[in-house]
């Protein structure tokens, strides 16, 4: 009765029984949790199936998994076989024990033999395996004038039972990653002074083998190692360094060059000069000051020279820089979605499957629970430096870990920036340098809250066209 009252007549003469929710309503049971997956056959499982069936068939399926308590009850594949020249679609569900369970008609698309949907027909197949014919007149009755869709039915339920034994019951690993990819992964570790924190849609070593690689920068660069190349540059003032640590000095050097000094690796011995690693906090003397402004960075092939004051200081890049190289990994080993976050600066690789983006949100400087509004970030890494997580206060006035390298003294009039980039070594460089040279030379899409009784808000167009302010009862989403 139902399905005669969902019965629709097509222009073209298809007739649409159930539409393919419907369908998959039908063939899964009430208190089962289903999962669709789109398939692609690898080709020594698709040549396995073509050879169980002696013919070609097609590698692409629609597979649901049917979940009981946690544990694969059941599947169904959508498929279409061919009547006369035309397809039908139709769904074939399927117990983990490879019985049929169900075959339901959802397009019929030929002028005759749309009787192939009748459930007098279809109960023929519900406890057929892979080893029984399925074969008209041997143990299947067709309807008359509905011979060759009764055809395709039985063609096609061999074709997926084929597929789900082939792909399914002999390599259970590939139900695992099936399942698997629904849930993402999340590693956290602490490193380079702050919690990192991977997610991943894919198996959870590929999390580990990110965090080895920013792991192994985090020996390159530490600035609280004294056994890394940079500690140990920092000392001897002179070196040849390794092609690693060389590419971070380079990248570094561009961004001291496109921001005029306002992104300055070598500012060490200052940030230190106001008390900013120990937490001793003090202002430094005019006279101290001027002895720190004196530095200079020579970089002649592999050998590397500190000169005057100049002592290195990887805390506004090297978290972006590490993110990257942990992209890359991920990258290399077939992860593309995921999201990668240092707190300050996060990277989105490609979408969480079937979203538009890692969804993120900007605090409000001011009252850091707060937020000021999100994004959605595909493929790109978002950056803020602010005021308000590293700073002391002395007499009423507040002294922030973001220096001016030129003039040697905490930025002023700005509580944070925020930007858009293509890489998180940009972004982390670029949301620093423009902490330094203010709202004026943001380039696309940027955020800068300025500090002041209003603290006003500037944005860019770029920004403001992405930038999801929300009203107030919505909750706040996103990790930064
Ligand atoms: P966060 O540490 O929150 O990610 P930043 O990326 O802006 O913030 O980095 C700030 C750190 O970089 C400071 O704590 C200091 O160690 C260092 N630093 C401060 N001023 C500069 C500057 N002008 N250029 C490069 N590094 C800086
Ligand atoms: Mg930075």
């Amino acid at each position: 009765m139902i399905s005669l009252l969902l019965l629709l007549f097509c222009q073209d003469g298809a007739q649409v029984f159930l539409s393919e929710k419907e369908a998959v309503g039908r063939v899964f049971d009430r208190d089962m949790k289903v999962v669709k997956r789109d398939i692609c056959l690898p080709a020594e499982v698709s040549n396995a199936v073509d050879r169980k069936l002696g013919r070609r068939v097609e590698d692409r399926y629609r597979l649901y998994i049917g979940l009981k308590n946690n544990k694969v009850a059941r599947y169904a594949i959508v498929t279409d076989e061919v009547t006369k020249t035309l397809t039908m679609t139709f769904i074939v569900g399927v117990s983990v024990k490879g019985k049929v369970t169900d075959v339901v008609v959802m397009v019929h698309r030929e002028y005759v033999g749309a009787e192939v949907a009748k459930r007098r027909f279809l109960n023929q197949f519900p406890g057929k395996d892979v080893e029984d014919p399925i074969r008209r007149n041997r143990d299947m009755i067709a309807i008359v004038g509905a011979t060759l869709s009764c055809d395709a039915a039985m063609r096609g339920t061999r074709k997926v039972l084929s597929v789900i034994q082939e792909y399914l019951t002999k390599r259970p690993e590939n139900v695992s990653s099936l399942l698997t990819a629904s849930k993402p992964v999340t590693e956290q570790q602490y490193v380079m002074g702050t919690l990192c924190s991977i997610t991943l849609y894919g198996p959870r070593d590929v999390a580990a083998d990110a965090f080895a690689e920013i792991r192994k920068w985090d020996g390159i660069l530490s600035n609280y190692d004294p056994e890394s190349e940079l500690s140990r540059l920092n000392k001897s003032r002179s070196a040849n360094v390794s092609p690693d640590f060389l590419r971070f000095l380079k990248e570094s050097r561009s961004f001291y060059e496109s921001s005029e000094g306002a992104f300055d690796i070598t500012v060490g011995g200052l940030v230190s000069g106001w008390g900013f690693p120990k937490k001793n906090y003090r202002i430094p003397s005019e006279g101290e000051l001027k002895q720190l402004l004196d530095r200079g960075l020579k970089v002649e092939g592999d050998r590397v020279t500190l000169e005057g004051a100049a002592e290195l200081d990887p805390g506004a890049i090297g978290k972006g820089f590490a993110l990257d190289r942990a992209v890359d990994v991920l990258r290399a080993k077939g992860i593309t979605s995921a999201f990668l976050d240092f707190g300050s600066t996060v990277y989105a690789l490609g979408t969480p499957p079937g979203e538009a983006g890692w969804p993120v949100a900007i605090r409000d400087p001011f009252q850091t629970e707060e937020i000021l509004g999100t994004l959605t970030l595909t493929n790109e890494a978002l950056s803020t430096s602010g005021d308000y997580e590293k700073y002391f206060e002395l007499d009423g006035r507040r002294y922030c870990h973001i220096l001016d390298p030129r003039s040697g003294r905490p930025v002023e009039g700005i509580a944070s920036v925020s930007l858009l980039a293509k890489t998180a070594t940009e972004a982390d460089a670029l949301s620093t340098s423009i902490f330094v040279r203010g709202f004026a030379s943001a380039k696309g899409a940027c955020m800068v809250v300025l500090t002041g009784a209003d603290s006003p808000v500037k944005m860019t167009p770029a920004w403001r066209n992405v930038f999801h302010v929300p009203s107030a009862s919505a909750p706040p989403v996103g990790q930064k």
